[in-house]
């Protein structure tokens, strides 16, 4: 059962120089339930597509989409104060840096119970009870003296499970994870995927995790989105992504995932080239000026997305039934 689908959503951002087309047209759901990762460079629109559902967008961006549906309720009419509401009671969102995202001035205790009183109506009593709970659940040593605490009293780590513990205080039905690991150091991150992972479990909770890092994600989500200037170029199963991938980019992005095989050494290939300029988007495939493969029609004409199961699709010419007979052996 779908618990978010968006249609078509584009987002533009006005600028002196003209417009930035930010995203251009991308189609995704979230079942109840699983997790998905969408990844893909910077500037490739994971994180404004997010931003733009939760209508957390500055002043100079224009949101247009066919439909947002968020467990039963449409998006694209919902105003902003409304959104307001919904954030934090129905979807949680976790930053990528937790020291930027926690108030220095305020206690983790009084950041945890604020939330708690507004959207859950909460006693202070009852709050403080709730706040020890979830800072016991996202594993917190001595959480009732924790509660007392500043930000800057606690390790990068620890201050990750606490914006998780904020996120997932009203009991959220969707968390957004915006590079939940990024700054952190891979032990620590190690241990924040391996939380997130038995919380989703627990709680039941869905979960969008936004990341460069296809690593990041391989034991995390169930089904990955691709994104590249804008677009979604692949999307499919964890399975489909990591063992039948059908775009050069994903192909690119898993070349660069660090593999550590015993006695071996294995070169990281990163993807030459840079991410296109979306304030002037090429007409035809966004990954035409960086893909090995591209055919003339590649650089005219921008791919449509083919069905090669039902939870697998690509945009990219390769795939095309009529696809020269080269093209068809890069693919197979
Ligand atoms: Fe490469 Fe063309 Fe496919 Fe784009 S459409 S990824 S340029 S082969």
């Amino acid at each position: 059962m779908k618990l978010l689908q968006v249609q078509n959503l584009k987002t533009t951002f006005h600028i002196d120089a003209g417009e930035v087309q930010a995203v251009r047209g991308i189609s995704f759901h979230v079942n109840k339930g699983e997790s998905i990762g969408i990844v893909g460079e910077s500037g490739s629109g994971k994180s404004v597509s997010m931003l733009s559902l939760l209508k957390l967008l500055p002043g100079n961006a224009k949101l247009e989409a066919d439909s947002i549906q968020f467990d039963g309720i449409e998006l694209v009419q919902t105003d902003q104060k409304a959104m307001r509401k919904m954030l934090g009671k129905d979807i949680g969102m976790i930053f990528q840096d937790p020291m930027t995202s926690l108030n220095p001035l305020f206690t983790i205790g009084e950041q945890i119970i604020e939330p708690l009183r507004i959207h859950q109506k909460l006693s202070k009593a009852e709050a403080q009870k709730r706040a020890i709970e979830i800072l016991r659940m996202v594993e917190i040593p001595s959480p009732e003296s924790r509660l007392k605490q500043y930000p800057h009293e606690f390790s990068g780590g620890m201050r990750q499970r606490v914006m998780i513990a904020i996120a997932l205080s009203c009991s959220p039905k969707l968390l957004i994870a915006d590079e939940p690991t990024t700054a952190l150091d891979v032990t620590i991150q190690a241990q924040i995927l391996d939380l997130m992972r038995d919380l989703k479990n627990k709680l039941d909770v869905s979960i969008v995790m936004i990341t460069h890092d296809l690593g990041v994600i391989a034991n995390m989500c169930n089904r990955i989105v691709v994104m590249y200037g804008g677009t979604i170029v692949e999307q499919g199963t964890t399975r489909e992504i990591f063992y039948e991938p059908k775009h050069p980019y994903t192909w690119g992005l898993l070349r660069s995932i660090p593999q550590f095989t015993e006695g071996e050494k294995k070169k990281l290939i990163s993807i030459p080239g840079s991410p296109p300029d979306l304030l002037r988007p090429p007409a035809g495939c966004a990954f035409t000026s960086r893909c090995p493969y591209a055919m003339k029609i590649c650089e005219k004409l921008p791919p449509q997305q083919i069905s090669l199961s039902d939870t697998h699709q690509a945009a990219c010419w390769l795939m095309h039934p009529k696809a020269q007979p080269h093209a068809k052996e890069v693919i197979s």
